[in-house]
């Protein structure tokens, strides 16, 4: 089946209850019925519902589509993707170990992977994902995850991701890819040779601004690459923590069954089925909705392109962009998303542009359907001198906007008359 189709119908059989919609299972915890079935459970013998931070059937659903829009073998919510992002992560590092991070990422992922996760006792080194000319020289015996975005939020960049995966599977490496902006629309990770995507669901897969929630997805064939890979031993020896149970001993995709049965059981960054459901309600028009944007944002990036007051924009979907060879290998029909970004004379003229559109709000996301204008050298960059913003590429004059739904014609009428 088609991603339209799976979305839609995936993962919930209508019979059970006759809903169209996929009931919210509002419960805390479930009645096993009898003794057996309990200790059956938690000695994983028939999997089944146990606990809401473990699973829940509402939350199953939303697991089982997103896999089946990637085409994964398995899937697991969390509470947020920062959430997904360090579970992820945890999962294949520990103390001791290092992880190479994309120096192009999301702002969050920077200060969890680079500052955070050192409390943890586990490393970051950066590497320029552009190229990756400099990844296979920071690989070790301790390197245990390459993380990048596929296309990074807010630096709209594709990493050479072909390159990426060649070196991660030279080296028996797990690549972690965060599909947020790109969406499974518009990017398929793991039928790329990614191994496991993460996403923030809070952006274009809620759509509407409305819930917050976190996936992880595992490619298929993920067991094979864990199971005896010295890189993993604990995927390979028992787990004091569930009686001395071995991973790679079990019928089941380890990689999402040791983040429920470890790092979710323990640390609790469990999504709520509400939230679940609403994510659910979103998926359902997901590939309208980026399309949408995307040939939303195309008009606005050509129309901004032609203004003579603005010095420079960034869309990988415009043919003219540096970027667009890559957005047409990687990504469908080389959409990019709604995500853009644009370049003025100074921070006044910068400022004035914000305060002037009627339309785009002034909010720090992306995703939603109402479209957001940003001005990251006064909020996200503030802290940073002339000189460190002009490093990170960040110019006074830089404005980003992550382009709605609204009619494209009137979004370029409030950006025209705004740029005076
Ligand atoms: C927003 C975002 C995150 C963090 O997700 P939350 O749901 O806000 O925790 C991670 N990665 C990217 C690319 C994002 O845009």
């Amino acid at each position: 089946m088609n991603q339209e189709t799976l979305a839609l119908h995936y993962g919930y059989d209508k019979q059970q209850f006759g809903t169209m919609s996929v009931p919210i299972y509002q419960t805390t915890a479930y009645d096993f019925g009898s003794a057996e079935t309990a200790a059956n459970r938690f000695a994983l013998k028939e999997l089944g519902p146990i606990y809401t931070r473990l699973n829940n059937p509402t939350t199953d659903v939303l697991e089982a589509r997103i896999a089946a829009l990637e085409n994964g073998e398995a899937a697991i919510a969390t509470a947020s993707g920062q959430a997904a992002i360090f579970f992820a992560i945890a999962n294949l590092a520990e103390a001791g170990d290092n992880i190479l991070v994309a120096k192009k990422i999301y702002g969050g992922a920077t200060t969890l992977l680079t500052h955070t996760i050192k409390r943890f006792g586990i490393t970051a080194k950066v590497f320029e994902s552009d190229n990756a000319d400099d990844l296979e020289a920071l690989i070790d015996d301790k390197t245990k995850a390459i993380f990048f975005e596929t296309l990074s939020n807010p630096q709209i960049a594709i990493p050479n991701i072909e390159k990426i995966v060649a070196i991660a599977q030279k080296y028996n490496i797990i690549t972690v890819a965060d599909n947020t902006v790109a969406t499974p629309i518009l990017f398929q990770p793991l039928n790329h040779g990614i191994d496991v995507s993460v996403h923030s669901a809070s952006k274009y897969i809620s759509g509407q601004g409305s819930a917050i929630g976190g996936l992880i997805v595992e490619a298929k064939g993920l067991n094979a690459k864990l199971i005896g890979n010295p890189r993993y031993p604990h995927f390979n020896e028992p787990d004091e923590s569930y009686h001395g149970l071995v991973y790679a001993d079990l019928p089941f995709p380890i990689f999402s069954l040791r983040i429920r049965l470890s790092l979710i059981r323990d640390i609790g960054a469990t999504i709520a089925p509400f939230n679940s459901w609403l994510l659910i309600q979103g998926l359902e028009t997901l590939s309208l909705r980026v399309k949408e944007h995307s040939r939303n944002a195309y008009k606005v990036a050509s129309f901004l392109k032609s203004h003579p007051k603005v010095k420079k924009v960034s869309y990988p979907g415009l043919e003219s962009d540096p970027l667009h060879v890559r957005a047409k290998q990687y990504f469908t029909d080389a959409q990019t998303s709604g995500l853009l970004s644009f370049e003025v004379e100074d921070l006044e003229f910068a400022k004035h542009i914000l305060n002037s559109t009627k339309i785009f709000s002034v909010v720090v996301n992306i995703g939603d359907s109402k479209s957001i204008i940003t001005h990251p050298a006064s909020t996200t960059h503030q802290q940073l001198s002339v000189e460190e913003l002009e490093k990170a590429g960040v110019k006074a004059g830089l404005i980003r906007l992550s382009i709605g739904l609204e009619n494209a014609d009137d979004l370029i009428h409030d950006l025209k008359i705004a740029l005076g």
